[in-house]
C-alpha cells in the first residue's frame, strides 16, 4: 500500500471527522518495496522518506476503513491522490502507465485505457494535473518529516 502524505490526511480528517490516528497506521517499508517503488517512479518515496510510512487503517476483514458497503465513504476529493489515479500512475519520464488487475471493475471489459479512464470520469489532462498535486504534497510532505512531523500534529 502506497503511503499518505500529510496534505492528504488533513483533507481526510476534515471530510470525515475522524482524528488522524484513527484512521492513519505508522509503519515501515521494506527494501523490496522500496526498490518497486523506485523503478516506478522515485517520487513515491518522498511519501515515505527513510522507509517511514503513514498508511491507511485496515478493517478486521483487511479492507480500508473508509470502504463502506456501497463504496468509499470519503468524497471523491478528500480521497488520497492514489486512490483517484488508481489504476494510473505515471513514470519519472511523466509517461502515463496502467497498473493491471483483474479486480479493478474500471478495467473489467474496457476495449481500452481511454474507456477506462472515461470511466472513471476523467480525462489524461485531469490525470496529469492530480499527478502534478500529487508530486508537490510528497515533496511537502518530505520536507515535514524530515523536520520530525508527526501524524498527531495534524489534527
Ligand atoms: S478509495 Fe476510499 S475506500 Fe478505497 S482505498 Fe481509497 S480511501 Fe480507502
Amino acid at each position: 500500500m502506497f503511503g499518505l502524505t500529510k496534505d492528504e490526511i488533513k483533507e481526510m480528517a476534515k471530510a470525515s471527522g475522524l482524528a488522524p490516528r484513527d484512521f492513519v497506521v505508522e509503519d515501515r517499508i521494506g527494501r523490496d518495496f522500496q526498490d518497486l517503488l523506485r523503478s516506478i517512479n522515485p517520487v513515491f518515496l518522498k511519501t515515505m522518506p527513510g522507509g517511514r510510512r503513514l498508511r491507511l487503517r485496515l478493517n478486521p476483514f483487511g479492507d480500508c476503513i473508509f470502504l463502506g458497503s456501497r463504496g468509499c465513504t470519503l468524497p471523491r476529493r478528500a480521497r488520497p491522490i492514489y486512490c483517484r489515479l488508481y489504476p494510473f500512475c505515471f513514470t519519472a519520464e511523466d509517461r502515463l502507465m496502467v497498473l493491471l488487475s483483474d479486480t479493478c471493475l474500471a478495467q473489467k471489459g474496457a476495449g481500452s485505457w481511454h474507456d477506462v479512464i472515461e470511466r472513471m470520469g476523467e480525462d489524461e489532462t485531469g490525470l496529469r494535473r492530480l499527478f502534478a498535486r500529487f508530486k508537490e504534497n510528497a515533496r511537502e510532505h518530505a520536507e515535514w518529516a524530515a523536520a520530525g512531523g508527526t501524524v498527531d500534529e495534524l489534527n
